[in-house]
């Protein structure tokens, strides 16, 4: 695994990720097979759905946040256009990150349940502004969980709803292998929240409901094949 040093740390809170590469892979567990494409018998053993995320954050309020944050993201990938963003990032060997998930022999919601979200409030990158850290491929994501708490307790998800769930999904991306500068953590968030935000998929919808009100509205089948 490349480590590199990415220059992705905020200014303020809107500029979202930091990260540590040496932080992250020094916080790694050590090897159990779990992250490898052998890991696809595991999973055929254990539901599809609603699997427990494993969140070790101690604080119950950033805990609870990232868990919903991250079933968000599940949910977000549920809608083609936001798993596009998967054709649209490569890892460092070029390879697209759909195909990186697709090696791990998980969809996107079991790939999720073998991240280990832990605490890095500690750590100089939080205390710099971050929100969250990972290593481009670590299956290990630091959260910043005294910055996620402010965002909670702020305004700013009133002004800016999708901000939590974006920085989540930012972060997964760079653990299917995606690097950092290029392209800059703020392109990667823009491209994020084209494809993923909830205030898209609403639009869609609207447009749904209005086309099915003039009698134009194709089957559900059509209409999934033409997203
Ligand atoms: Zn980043």
């Amino acid at each position: 695994m490349r480590i590199r040093s990415f220059g992705c740390l905020p200014a303020a809170v809107l500029a979202i990720v930091g990260f540590s590469g040496a932080e992250a892979a020094a916080q790694e567990p050590s090897s159990s097979g779990h992250d490898e494409v052998g890991g696809v018998s595991t999973a055929a053993t254990v539901p599809a759905r609603q699997e427990p995320r494993l969140v070790r954050i101690p604080d119950p309020l950033a805990r609870r946040a990232t868990v919903s944050a991250l079933n968000s993201a599940v949910a977000r990938f549920e809608e083609p256009s936001c798993r596009t963003i998967l054709t649209e990032f490569t890892d460092g060997d070029g390879r697209l990150l759909a195909d990186r998930l697709a090696s791990s022999g998980n969809d996107f919601d079991r790939y999720v349940n073998m991240l280990v979200f832990y605490d890095g409030t500690r750590s100089r990158t939080c205390d710099k502004g971050a929100f969250a850290f990972t290593a481009p491929g670590s299956r290990v994501v630091l959260v910043c969980a005294g910055q996620l708490k402010r965002v909670q307790l702020s305004r700013l998800d009133a002004v800016q709803p999708d901000y939590v769930v974006t920085a989540f999904i930012h972060e997964i991306l760079h653990t299917l292998g995606l690097g950092e500068n290029p392209p800059s953590s703020s392109e990667i968030t823009r491209r994020v929240r084209a494809r993923c935000s909830a205030s898209r998929t609403d639009t869609l919808s609207r447009r749904d409901r209005k086309a099915g009100e003039a009698g134009r509205v194709a089957s559900r089948r059509e209409r999934s094949e033409s997203w």
